[in-house]
């Protein structure tokens, strides 16, 4: 096992692409198998806080002291079996995309940040462009193994419900405590998963580092479609592309069935414009869009039908662009991923905290949402972006205040919150709540919902050793 205490070794620790600049730790540990980790776990007392690939954009990985796992060493991809694969923490969703491609299957959890790590991505429940239409990365974990934080160990599929006991590796049993609390039924990674009837293993993902150590997973993997149909296209007027989006998602008898559904609004493409310069100018937003033609499918049929349906809806299509090969596609999702990159790299530089939202709201609310985010934002004074997966009402504003104007950002943001809340929806549906959104997570559920999960935690983690300044405090 390795252990590092100087400073400098554990500097790289301490960042995630959040900015958040004030974490720290007395050593990492690097276990190289499954029983030195366990063996450091039954010895240990102090808090640990799990490293991944440091994408996270929440600061959950960063420390506020004690010390830091990282399970970098447990990098292994197993065989294919059937349609799905075991993968250890430390793979990242690049190597095992890397991995699959002589195969006729693929994972289509797709956070853009190919970087992230396995461990991660199960951790932070992540979705990403695709999760429109194929789901989230809980859908696609069938088994888990790991530990406690007393070094006890777990090994779940989805069969072991949580009516009955969690069996350890050591024989003991833990119960599921009596909660009233369940989690929203929209898209969502804020707290702890907890539904009546669901597996223990649901549990552990999305749990923020803050239940288990995850060591290995088991994955689903769906087949590899033929080639997925795509374009980004571009809008005069931005309310024409959000009606869009809302018809081809009431459209389900019909053949337009996209995968993802990415906005960027005007501001957003004003700053990719720096890098692509083919962006057309005076566009108020765009749509980049993907459909997955299926092994026999037909893809000329499919973007014949594609062209006649968005005719007389006012995508700028002499401007618009539209996939030809997988290399186009490529480039497509490069654009996408590269704003957040941009924004995050702009925020580093300036030395910015992220002000940003990862808020998402019910359906029904989704025109709703869009003209209140708009009104909201254009009053503020306030530089912004507003991107992501609309197909779930799921937009990242990012605002990008002057150094004195960081407060006003702040307040901003909590009016979003605040008006998202009262349309059911969701602080976090994808990066979690972390160390930077506990507040807006305790608004969210309320005081007494906060007890139920203080409760699950305490039954897991008695000690409060994991993840600790992730979710909630004691
Ligand atoms: C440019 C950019 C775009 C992004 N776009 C998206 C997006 O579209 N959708 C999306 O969902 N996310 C997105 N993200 C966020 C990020 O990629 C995810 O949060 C990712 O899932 C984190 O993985 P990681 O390996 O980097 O984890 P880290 O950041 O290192 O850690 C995240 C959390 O997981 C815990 N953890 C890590 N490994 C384990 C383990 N083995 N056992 C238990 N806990 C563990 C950590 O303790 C921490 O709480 C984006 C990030 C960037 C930088």
């Amino acid at each position: 096992m390795i252990r590092k205490t100087d400073p400098q070794a554990i500097a790289p620790y301490l960042k995630d692409a959040s900015n958040f600049s004030l974490g720290f730790a007395e050593e990492v540990v690097i276990p190289e198998t499954p029983e030195e980790l366990a063996n450091f776990l039954r010895t240990n007392n102090g808090p640990i806080t799990v490293a991944g690939a440091g994408t996270g954009l929440t600061a959950s990985r960063i420390p506020d002291g004690g010390k830091i796992i990282s399970l970098e060493r447990f990098k292994k991809i197993g065989g294919l079996e059937n349609d799905s694969i075991t993968a250890e923490p430390a793979v990242s969703l690049r190597d095992l995309q890397d991995r699959l491609k002589s195969s006729a299957f693929f994972y289509p959890p797709n956070p853009t940040e190919t970087l992230a790590s396995i461990g991660g991505t199960i951790a932070t429940n992540a979705s990403g462009s695709r999760s429109f239409y194929y789901g989230v990365t809980r859908d696609f974990v069938l088994e888990l193994e790991g530990f406690l934080a007393d070094g006890r160990s777990f090994r779940l599929n989805r069969d072991h419900k949580i009516d009955r006991p969690l069996e350890l590796g050591d024989g003991s049993f833990i119960e599921f405590p009596s909660v009233d609390y369940t989690s929203p039924a929209c898209k969502n990674a804020a707290g702890f998963y907890v539904q009546p009837g669901m597996s223990w293993l649901d549990l552990f993902v999305g749990s923020d580092g803050a239940l288990g150590i995850i060591t290995r997973a088991r994955l689903k993997l769906l087949p590899r479609p033929d080639r997925f149909l795509s374009g980004v296209l571009f809008f005069a007027e931005k309310e024409n592309c959000w009606k869009l989006v809302q018809d081809l998602r009431s459209d389900h008898a019909g053949a337009l069935t996209p995968c993802s559904l990415e906005y960027f609004d005007r501001r957003a493409l004003n700053r990719l414009r720096i890098k692509f310069r083919q962006i057309p100018d005076k566009v108020d937003a765009a749509l980049f869009f993907e459909q997955a033609v299926e092994p026999g499918g037909d893809y000329d049929s499919l973007f014949d039908r594609w062209c006649e349906n968005l005719l007389d809806r006012d995508p700028l299509l002499e401007d618009s662009w539209f996939a030809e090969n997988d290399k186009d596609l490529e480039k497509f999702h490069g654009f996408r991923h590269e704003l957040p990159v941009m924004i995050n790299e702009e925020n580093s530089r300036l030395g910015r905290v992220k002000v940003g939202t990862d808020m998402a709201a019910p359906d029904e609310r989704f025109l709703e949402m869009m003209k209140f985010y708009d009104r909201e934002l254009e009053a503020a004074g306030i530089d912004y972006v507003a991107f992501g997966h609309i197909g779930d009402n799921h937009l990242h504003i990012n605002l990008l205040p002057e150094a004195n104007d960081l407060s006003k950002a702040k307040e901003v943001c909590q009016n979003l919150a605040t008006r998202i809340l009262s349309f059911g929806g969701t602080v976090s549906a994808e990066h979690g709540i972390g160390k930077l959104k506990k507040e807006y997570f305790l608004q969210m559920i309320g005081a007494e919902a906060l007890t139920d999960l203080k409760l699950i935690k305490k039954t897991l983690d008695p000690g409060w050793i994991l993840g600790r300044g992730n979710i909630f405090d004691p």
